[in-house]
């Protein structure tokens, strides 16, 4: 494999919930399901995943409050599975996604407010000592920038990773609120990010060309997890895992390309086809 480029996993929510039978937030396994939790981490490190996320993605207090659970238990424990699935042959990433709603005026959530949750989810995901810190399939690049301004108090690598809608050729990569990858590279340089970059999204052949955006636009490091397809109704991803991991592996020979996975829809299989296919670069 190109010695620069790090694996990272497939999908928590989707692998999850086919693991568990049930559906709902996944970030309620950490409690219920503990061990199917630590069963996908360790199947995406077998597969070649070097790098982990704990499965906290929306385990924010708007989330969680409604179910009898609390932040610290989850956010917590979600490091802790990821570090017992890791035993030291991969790092764990605490996984942060973006709040349900819009920030004011948009929507009805407050800077402050914002600031408040995702402070709370590293505060008490920190006290586990995970290997850096992941804001993932942000849409508003302001609200990423104030989960950075919080994830900056803590001295670990930083990733950060937006969702792009769907490729124009004309306009360029954008994402829901109209940010480009260049701006985005531009807007979270003060924050030094060890990588940005975008997951999730429409798949690898709509994504590619906004990985070279990104390239073209900083000398960042770079993050590609993009998802496999839509899902389809009858089950499983568009997109298959042979056909995941010749698309996805593309972007390891995009300049900058520093770490690559695969989002919703990706099983640890996907993730299998994807370290094969690196092998051969
Ligand atoms: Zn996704």
């Amino acid at each position: 494999m190109k010695k620069d480029i790090f694996l990272l996993d497939g999908a928590n929510g989707t692998c999850l919930w086919a693991k568990t039978g049930d559906k709902g937030p996944v970030w309620r396994y950490n409690k219920l399901f503990p061990d199917k939790v630590v069963e996908l981490a360790d199947e995406f490190i077998t597969a070649g995943s070097d790098f982990v996320l704990s499965n906290t993605f929306s385990a924010n207090r708007p989330s969680v409050e409604p179910f009898d659970f609390n932040v610290e238990e989850i956010v917590r424990e979600g490091v802790i599975l990821a570090k017992e699935a890791a035993k030291g042959r991969a790092k764990v990433l605490l996984d942060i996604g973006p709040l349900t709603g819009l920030l004011i005026p948009f929507g009805k959530i407050a800077k402050e407010e914002a600031r408040e949750f995702f402070g709370e989810m590293l505060k008490y995901g920190m006290m586990e000592n995970p290997d850096g810190v992941i804001l993932e399939t942000f849409m508003d690049l302001e609200m990423l920038k104030i989960a950075c301004e919080e994830a900056v108090k803590y001295d670990v690598p930083l990733l950060c990773s937006m969702s792009f809608t769907k490729y124009n050729p004309k306009k360029g990569g954008r994402t829901m609120f109209g940010n480009t990858p260049a701006q985005i590279a531009k807007e979270l340089a003060p924050f030094r990010p060890e990588a940005i970059g975008l997951n999730c999204s429409e798949g690898p052949e709509e994504t590619l060309p906004i990985i070279k955006e990104f390239s073209e636009a900083t000398d960042i490091p770079l993050i590609y997890k993009p998802n496999a397809g839509m899902p389809k109704v009858e089950g499983g991803s568009e997109v298959d895992y042979n056909d995941f991991g010749e698309e996805v592996s593309k972007a390891a020979l995009v300049p900058g390309v520093k770490y690559i996975g695969g989002c919703c829809g990706s099983s640890p299989l996907y993730i299998k086809a994807l370290a094969n296919k690196l092998e051969t670069l």
